[in-house]
């Protein structure tokens, strides 16, 4: 079978002129629309784990999320695509039947249940356990690490080439920042191809600062560190400013954006990443007064999450 980074998911995904806000110009690059399992940014990261662990020869992979984690139903599902028996440390807390939930399951990974405050140690002894019998792989929540933060340096070179060909500069890229990672891989990108005009803008959906902010810097820090760059960093720009009291919290003008964006544009955004940050990203221009500028938005996916909402009675 080939190995992933052969198939379409290495083709740029489309950057599409939306409805503007204001007299700003708003883009959307669809990483929604990428060909993997309803796609989004868990989708890129995935790739560039599934092409260690296929040449790595690992029979089994472990990864960690909660019963909505768009990361977990990509690794589950593309370790069902590649033989690959699946593992996702879940806490016990939190678990609800999600549409992500239910593909998770339906892939056939096997889901471990534990205590929030007993994940780590869970994962060291399954881990401990499989590497007796197998050659487990295991993968940070959300796809974190540095071949986390490679996939999005790469977005990052994909939206360099868009530009050039279309003959537009984006002033501003916001996206939703979660752990960081995205976030990192598209500043890393600015770093590396010495790009310091434009501010990359991540909206977080439930970190506070400043852990969310370091957490970025160190991720930051660890990929430049890799590639054997040693420059200047710039500084991060995390908001906090929008997380409406944490990680699934949403408001009423959260549901209105979503709403109007689908209405307007025809594009699903949900209420735990996109639909946060694109109000997020909405408030900060109003805030700061931004005019006139050509401003990315960056679809980070989490379809399944948008039928949550809808089946909430959410429109
Ligand atoms: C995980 C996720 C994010 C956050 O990405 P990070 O790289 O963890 O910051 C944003 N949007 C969606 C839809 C996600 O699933």
């Amino acid at each position: 079978m080939d190995l992933p980074q052969k198939n379409s998911l290495f083709k740029p995904t489309i950057i599409e002129q939306i409805s503007s806000l204001g007299d700003n110009c708003i883009f959307v690059k669809r990483d929604d629309l990428l060909p993997f399992s309803f796609g989004g940014n868990k989708a890129r990261k995935a790739v560039y784990f599934f092409d260690e662990i296929l040449r790595g020869g690992y029979d089994s992979v472990v990864t960690y999320g909660s019963s909505s984690s768009n990361h977990c139903r990509v690794i589950a599902n593309m370790a069902c695509k590649y033989g690959l028996i699946c593992y996702i440390v879940s806490p016990e807390e939190e678990y609800t039947e999600t549409f992500n939930s239910i593909l998770v399951k339906s892939f056939g990974a096997k889901i471990v249940k534990a205590p929030l405050d007993e994940i780590s140690q869970t994962i060291d002894a399954l881990m401990n356990d499989l590497s007796k019998i197998s050659k487990p792989y295991f993968i940070q929540g959300g796809g974190h690490g540095n071949l986390g933060t490679k996939a999005y340096v790469d977005a990052y070179n994909e939206i360099c080439d868009w530009e050039k060909e279309n003959h537009i500069y984006f002033d501003y890229i916001f996206h939703a920042s979660g752990t960081g990672t995205t976030q990192a891989g598209l500043v890393c990108g600015a770093v590396l191809k010495g790009d310091n005009k434009r501010q990359i803008v991540g909206i977080s959906i439930a970190r506070p600062n400043p852990r969310g902010k370091q957490v970025v810097e160190q991720s930051v820090q660890d990929y430049l560190e890799s590639v054997n760059y040693d420059g200047e960093v710039p500084n991060i720009i995390f908001d906090d400013s929008y997380i409406c009291g944490g990680y699934g919290k949403h408001t009423p003008e959260i549901k209105e954006t979503i709403h109007q964006m689908l209405c307007q544009n025809g594009i699903p955004l949900n209420a735990t990443y996109t639909g946060k940050a694109f109000w997020g990203m909405t408030e900060f221009i109003k805030k700061n007064n931004i005019k006139n500028k050509n401003i990315l938005f960056v679809h980070t996916g989490g379809s399944p999450l948008f039928f949550n909402d809808i089946k909430e009675k959410f429109l």
